[in-house]
This record gives C-alpha cells, structure tokens and sequence, in this order.
C-alpha cells in the first residue's frame, strides 16, 4: 500500500535494529522500499537484505558533503555495481553546511549524472541551499528520469523542477506545524507527480517527531498529503505506486 522512496535502513544508525525495522514494514504494509546508499558497506548490507525481501529497490551514489573524497576508485567501485542499481543516488549539491568546495561538488554530481545516463538509470537528487545551480546542471545534462528528493522548495522551484522529467518527493517536514510552503507545494503538484519517503533515519513525522525515524512512519507522511488534497488514501497510495513503479521503465 505504502510507498517509501528514500530511506537508509542499511546506514549504521539503524542497521543495529534491522530485524524490527523490517517487520514494521511488513507490518505496516510499506510494499515499496527504496534504500538509499551513500557509502560501499550500506550497498553490501542492501544485496543482502534484498535477498530476503524482494520488493527492496537499491540506490546508490556519492553524496554532495563527501565529495572530497570521492577519487577515481569511488567511480570505478560505482560503475561495477551498477547493473544491480534501480536509481543512482542520492547525489546532488549542498552548500547548506559547507560551500567551500562547490566546483568538486559540481564536478562529483555531473560525473554521477553522466553514469547514470549511460546506464539509463533514474537519479534521485539531494539540493540544499543550491537550487539554482542544481536545476542548471540538470537541465544540462540529466536525461533519465529524476526523483527531488525531500523537497523543500519553494512553489516556483517546483514547478521549474516540474517541467523536467521529474517527481517531487515529500518527507516528514509536511507534517510539521510551519510546513506552510510545503503545504502550498502538495497543493500545485499534480497527483501523477507525488511520491513519498521517510529518509529515516532523519525527518520523522508527526506524530512522533523527535524520535528515530523509518519507514512504517510513511504512513504520515501520506495522510498529511490526503489531507491536503482531499483525496482518498487508498486512491493516493495506488497512484504514489504507480508514479514509484514508472520510473524503473
Ligand atoms: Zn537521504
């Protein structure tokens, strides 16, 4: 029934407790789990874990703070795993922590980019505090289809980001009370755009904001969205389905 396009259950923060996270999702009926990979060991954790539960989908990339980092090796590593890859990602640009080294950013996300059309993978996008050069490079060279990630923008961006062959991701943060902007966003975006996640462990909802986030918290992050739309859950959740299974066609 539920959708969680972006979470890292495989990250050392909540792989300790691996057992019960699964069973919560099974539990709470989160047929659709995308797991976010930022580093080598959470991409072996997720083979693993997909063994056992087959509706797990894998994303893996190299992300915005750590491209210092990222060397030759890191691409070649990338590129020997990517035909077991649904989505690359998450990848992108921030500058909300440091900004000191946007050129490497730029350069780790285009290379990213470049792979991941070469292999026709869709790319899930992480953008802080460096919309407009995101969305430049995007349209630059992005030729696969595009999750934004736990957008946060504004309406105008979104709209700029609808008109890329795009879904607009919504987490946690709908649900908080100065969610405002967020709210205005749901309302414009069509139906047929809308996707949902948790990024746990991060941005958990209301109700149990403050608390280690995973993905049976989805569920919240939908109703908010229901709520907002006034459309029915079941009506919703089959749609959110549907714009989650297209991208992998
Ligand atoms: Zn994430």
């Amino acid at each position: 029934m539920y959708t969680d396009s972006h979470c890292h259950i495989t990250d050392e923060l909540l792989y300790g407790r691996i057992d019960e996270i699964m069973e919560n999702i099974l539990e709470n009926k989160i047929d659709n789990v995308m797991v976010i990979c930022c580093k080598e060991i959470d991409y072996l954790r997720a083979i693993e874990l997909k063994k056992q539960f087959p509706f797990i989908r894998i994303a893996f990339g190299w992300y915005p703070q750590d491209a210092l980092e990222i060397t030759k090796k890191h691409f070649e590593l990338l590129e020997s795993v990517i035909s077991s890859l649904d989505c690359v990602g998450e990848i992108g640009l921030d500058y909300y922590w440091d900004d000191s080294f946007k050129d490497k950013q730029k350069e780790i996300f285009i290379q990213q980019i470049q792979l991941a059309n070469q292999y026709q993978k869709p790319i899930s996008i992480h953008m802080r505090s460096a919309t407009k050069d995101t969305l430049d490079i995007l349209r630059e060279y992005a030729q696969t289809k595009i999750i934004f990630h736990c957008f946060s923008g504004s309406k105008e961006t979104m709209m700029e980001c609808l008109k890329m062959d795009s879904m607009i991701s919504f987490a946690g943060p709908i649900t908080y009370k100065n969610a405002r902007q967020a709210i205005e966003c749901i309302e414009a975006c069509p139906i047929d755009r809308i996707l949902t996640e948790t990024d746990s462990p991060y941005l958990t909802p209301v109700p149990f904001r403050g608390k280690q986030n995973e993905p049976k918290n989805v569920q919240f992050v939908a109703k908010k969205i229901c709520d907002i739309k006034q459309v029915d859950l079941l009506v919703l959740c089959s749609q959110i389905e549907k714009n989650y299974h297209s991208l992998f066609q």
